[in-house]
């Protein structure tokens, strides 16, 4: 698996989570910097993105000597490392692509973006490349331009990132008000919710990082192109391990650190 996003030197979130849960997940990862950041657990002070041209290098020399199953997208933090990316995977068309179209930190100490607020439109050509597609609401809301407030907000989200062009969409709803957590999937014409209960956890960040690179992990298990079922399975595997992830999670500064187990 191919991660490609940004190092939090905090080792929360990034490119060190992704390498652990890729790991966690039975696959080997392999890493290239889209941007550096600048945090520890309390926040994130500030983003500093790698050349795109720097980024097409370190990505075209792993994809061309090593058999790269999936790519994992994180933080690119800019429109012309989205553009990076979709060239990469336009000349090399790995099998899976998950797509985590991350945009503001969980824990942001500043007003620093982990994508350029302009980055939209270039951003949903990469959801239209993506196996998957895994925002979360307020990531989800930005894409679409639109707002989601409940769990039908949530299922007609999830259907329009498949409308435009993602083979499945997992739009995390925790932060919403329901009972219990709900996510909400879709693959293909199907929408599945799946529930969790709400931990009451200090606060944290990283989790996203985790579970994509958690899933993107175990569909490089799965030889060829995965299937529907497969996608699903996968998905619901990621939630089990995170779950239990953050359950046993330490704290470490200011913030819990994940530790997939
Ligand atoms: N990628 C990087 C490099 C980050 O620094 C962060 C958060 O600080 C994220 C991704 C997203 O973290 P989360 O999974 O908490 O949204």
């Amino acid at each position: 698996v191919l991660s490609i996003a940004g190092l939090d030197p905090s080792g929360g979130a990034g490119l060190s989570a992704d390498l652990r849960s890729i790991h966690a997940a039975g696959a080997w990862g392999c890493a290239v910097c889209a941007c550096l950041t600048v945090q520890s657990t309390a926040g994130l002070v500030a983003v500093h993105p790698v050349e795109p041209s720097l980024v097409l290098a370190q990505a075209r020399e792993v994809m061309t000597q090593e058999r790269v199953l999936v790519v994992k997208t994180g933080a690119l933090a800019t429109v012309d490392n989205v553009h990076a990316v979709l060239r990469i995977l336009r000349q090399h068309r790995p099998p899976q692509v998950v797509v985590d179209p991350v945009m503001v930190a969980t824990r942001a100490a500043s007003g620093a973006r982990l994508l350029d607020g302009q980055a939209r439109d270039s951003m949903l050509e990469l959801v239209a490349e993506a196996t998957i597609v895994t925002p979360n609401t307020n990531e989800a809301e930005q894409l679409l331009d639109s707002r989601i407030r409940d769990q039908k907000d949530l299922r007609e989200a999830a259907r329009q990132l498949v409308a435009r062009g993602a083979r499945a969409a997992l739009i995390k709803g925790g932060h919403l008000d329901t009972p219990r957590a709900v996510d909400m999937l879709a693959v293909g014409h199907e929408v599945v919710p799946l529930y969790a209960r709400k931990l009451d956890l200090a606060p944290f960040h990283g989790g996203g990082c985790v579970l994509a690179s958690l899933i993107a992990g175990r569909m490089a298990l799965q030889p060829g192109m995965v299937s529907g079922a497969g996608i699903e399975q996968a998905v619901r595997w990621a939630k089990r391990r995170l779950g239990r992830s953050l359950r046993q999670a330490t704290r470490v500064g200011e913030g819990l650190l994940v530790l997939p187990v």
